[in-house]
């Protein structure tokens, strides 16, 4: 049998709660980048607007029409924060998406494309608040406003919001970054615009430092349950999802399992402890499309072994397996094929 990622319904709605209960009355925006951080973006939009969730951030376009299409007839506002192309931001505005601007320049593109199409662009100005990645300087801000308000009063932008990413590397540089943020929403609003979202923080800041939260929180990683590396365990979040390979071959000292580099089992995991029925053993190989396990008492041939979870069978959550190849616990998932099945479980 392929191996099989079991995701949970059930506990994908209650890590939604505990985390806007957390940063109530900061709103959850619901991050769906890699295809909802490999578990469907479908089945995430499912749960998630049952749930009353009105935030979806995409990343890309693509997604973000995706996520749209999931939604279908129910209200609910998609935000990417790609730089996009001509052709990608006329199908965002078709399709009611709001877009983060970064750049002047893209900033052009998009009121070109709702002057083409008549249809006034949604977007959420991006300032660099130190991470240097993408975002507005500074220095050039008060002139993007200028052109911003220009488009907004000749009717082709709306300005929903302004939004930074932080650098999450020290305390002190994230309060630097929201005195940056603070400085340049109230530019803003004196040249008249009326932003109605501000979002800076996404799962850790939005967690942890509370006095940095906007009105909108970009929270992905949390909602599906993987801690941060290196971070402490969250009250109420639990993994949503848990991987299983069934044993194909019982040899005298170990059992090969069906899963391998192939499904996107990094062959760097050797040596981790993954979850029998008889407790922890050791993944001593990894193949293409199996791997080796340290034999266990009654082991046999369909068993589940679990390679991630939430501990139900001794296995280690993502971020655990994560933090022993130095990488985050988004990457294990995300990394996942299409081999591996995804199965929607309660
Ligand atoms: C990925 C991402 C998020 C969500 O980050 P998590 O740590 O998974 O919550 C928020 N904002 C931006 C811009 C991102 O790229």
């Amino acid at each position: 049998m392929r191996p099989t990622l079991h995701i949970s319904s059930a506990q994908f709605l209650q890590n939604l709660e505990a985390v806007q209960s957390r940063i109530a009355p900061s709103e959850l925006m619901l991050v769906m980048k890699d295809d909802a951080y490999g578990h469907g973006v479908k089945w995430a939009v499912d749960v998630a607007a049952a749930a009353g969730i009105e935030w979806y951030g995409s990343y890309d376009v693509r997604t973000g029409i995706r996520v749209r299409g999931a939604l279908g007839a129910r209200a609910g506002r998609v935000f990417a924060w790609a730089t996009s192309t001509d052709d990608e931001v006329e199908a965002a505005l078709r399709a009611e998406i709001d877009l983060g601007v970064g750049t002047e320049e893209y900033l052009r593109l998009v009121i070109d494309a709702a002057e083409r199409t008549g249809i006034p662009a949604r977007i959420h100005l991006k300032i660099d608040t130190g991470l240097h990645r993408s975002g507005i300087r500074p220095e050039d801000w008060a002139r993007a406003v200028a052109t911003t308000r220009e488009a907004e009063l000749a009717g082709s932008v709306t300005v929903v919001g302004v939004w930074s990413h932080l650098a999450e590397a020290s305390d002190a540089e994230d309060d630097d970054a929201q005195l940056i943020f603070a400085e340049s929403v109230a530019a803003l609003q004196a040249a008249g615009s009326e932003p109605a979202v501000l979002h800076l923080t996404a799962s850790a800041a939005s967690w942890w430092r509370p006095e940095l939260r906007g009105s909108l929180s970009r929270i992905g990683a949390f909602c599906y349950g993987i801690r941060s590396a290196d971070g402490p365990e969250l009250e109420g979040i639990r993994p949503v999802s848990a991987l299983s390979a069934s044993v194909m071959e019982i040899h005298e000292d170990y059992a090969v399992v069906g899963i391998g580099s192939f499904d996107g089992l990094p062959s760097t995991l050797v040596k981790i402890g993954v979850g029998t029925s008889a407790g922890v053993r050791e993944l001593i190989r990894v193949d293409e499309t199996t791997s080796d396990v340290a034999i266990w008492p009654g082991a046999s041939i369909g068993d589940l072994v679990w390679v991630l979870g939430p501990g139900d069978h001794d296995e280690y959550s993502a971020t655990t397996l994560a933090e022993r190849i130095d990488t985050v616990g988004e990457e294990i998932i995300t990394r996942l094929t299409s081999r591996v099945r995804r199965v929607i479980e309660g």
